[in-house]
C-alpha cells in the first residue's frame, strides 16, 4: 500500500477531479484509509470480522495499518477483504452495482476459504520476488488498466 489507490483524494492531487469527497458517505476526503477502513461502508464489513482483529484496528495510519494486518496471522482474510472493498466500490461507481453487507461478507468468506485452500496454510515462509517490466519493442505502448476503467474506455 503506497497511497496509490485511485481514490478521489489521489485523483485530485493529479488534477483528475476537483471532488475529494467519498461518494458513499460524503466524507470530505476519500483517501486510502477512508476507503478501506474508516468509511462506514467499509466499517460495516470489518465489524463482521471484529473477532479477528485487535481493538485498535481503526486507530493506525494507513501504511502501518495495512502492513501490520497484511503480515498478521489473519493476513489472507485481511487482503481478501481489502480487495473486495475496493472492487465493490468500483462496481458501485462504474456498474451501479451495490451489494448489501451480507452478500458482501458471504463473498469475502467464500474467497477467503478458496484462497486458504489454494495457497495452503498461511504460515509458510515468504519468498520475495522483484518484479520488473521488460522494455517494449519500439512503437508499442504499455497500458496498465484495472477494473476502475469499466464503462470508461479511456480513449
Ligand atoms: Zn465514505
Amino acid at each position: 500500500m503506497h497511497g496509490s489507490l485511485p481514490t478521489n483524494a489521489f485523483r485530485n492531487l493529479r488534477h483528475l477531479t476537483t471532488n475529494t469527497s467519498c461518494h458513499r458517505c460524503d466524507a470530505t476526503i476519500e483517501n486510502d484509509m477512508h476507503t478501506l477502513c474508516d468509511c462506514p461502508s467499509a466499517m460495516a464489513i470489518w465489524t463482521y470480522f471484529h473477532h479477528t482483529y485487535p481493538s485498535d484496528f481503526y486507530m493506525q495510519n494507513c501504511q502501518i495499518w495495512f502492513k501490520h494486518h497484511a503480515t498478521s496471522e489473519a493476513r489472507t482474510l485481511f487482503i481478501v477483504t481489502c480487495f473486495e472493498i475496493w472492487q465493490n466500490i468500483n462496481e458501485d461507481i462504474f456498474q451501479n452495482m451495490n451489494k448489501d453487507t451480507w452478500a458482501f461478507v458471504n463473498i469475502i468468506i467464500l474467497y477467503h476459504y478458496s484462497m486458504v485452500h489454494m495457497l495452503g496454510p498461511t504460515n509458510k515462509h515468504h519468498v520475495t520476488r522483484q518484479v520488473r517490466l521488460n522494455p517494449l519493442p519500439e512503437g508499442y505502448i504499455r497500458v496498465n488498466v484495472d477494473k476502475s476503467s469499466f464503462g470508461n474506455p479511456a480513449f
